[in-house]
């Protein structure tokens, strides 16, 4: 893809605080949009249709897979997941920068389609915490909770393939990071030869 705006990849292990890393992050910078997802995975209590995801069923999303819908998706935890096309390109396009919050398979897909992207891994301190943070937030039993935190292992070693990895110890140094991750990556001359030729009229 050539699109203007930025594509920020941000991934890590469940429960290790992506979700409310970029929800801060929106609140800092502007022309910043987070990709809002398909998922066959059930509502958790508290989640609402088309602003945590975009809850539908099995039959639904190997449609829209079929038809070419999604800009990457992958099985996670037994659930499909997947990434709309039409949001991401229309805002890059428009020069807005949009973020993805998705697993390291997803991630993989989207480094082939678009090497120019940002990708960023977001990791706990430790395992121990990383099982807290998941226990605390009430939304999954016993199974779940083994399954995310067997996954976790995995998913640490991928992060050697991110460009920039954040640990997740103190959320406002964690946020502070991200955003100046988005704003070194906004300034970078690859990105700005354009407005370079703009000022000097060339
Ligand atoms: P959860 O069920 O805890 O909300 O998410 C489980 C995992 O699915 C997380 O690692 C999350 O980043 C990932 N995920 C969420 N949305 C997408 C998506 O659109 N594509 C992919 N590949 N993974 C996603």
């Amino acid at each position: 893809m050539s699109e203007k705006g930025l594509l920020i990849v941000v991934s890590g292990p469940s429960g290790v605080g992506k979700g409310t890393l970029c929800n801060a992050l929106v609140k800092n910078i502007d022309n910043l949009f987070i990709s809002i997802s398909a998922t066959t995975r059930p509502p958790r209590t508290g989640e609402v249709n088309g602003v945590n995801y975009i809850f539908m069923n099995q039959e639904n999303f190997e449609e829209k897979i079929e038809e070419g819908q999604f800009l990457e998706w992958a099985k996670v935890y037994n659930n499909y997941y997947g990434t709309p096309k039409e949001f991401v390109i229309e805002k890059l396009k428009e020069g807005k920068d949009v973020i993805l919050e998705i697993d390291i398979q997803g991630a993989a897909q989207v480094k082939k389609n678009c090497p120019n992207g940002v990708f960023v891994f977001i990791a706990p301190p430790s395992l121990e915490e990383l099982r807290k943070r998941i226990i605390n937030r009430g939304t999954d039993n016993e199974e779940s909770i083994n399954l995310r935190l067997k996954s976790a292992k995995e998913e640490m070693r991928a992060s050697f393939d991110y460009d920039y990895v954040i640990i997740n110890d103190d959320l406002d140094k964690a946020v502070l990071k991200l955003q100046s991750v988005i704003l070194a990556e906004r300034c970078k001359v690859s990105r700005n030869k354009d407005k370079i030729l703009e000022i000097i009229g060339d």
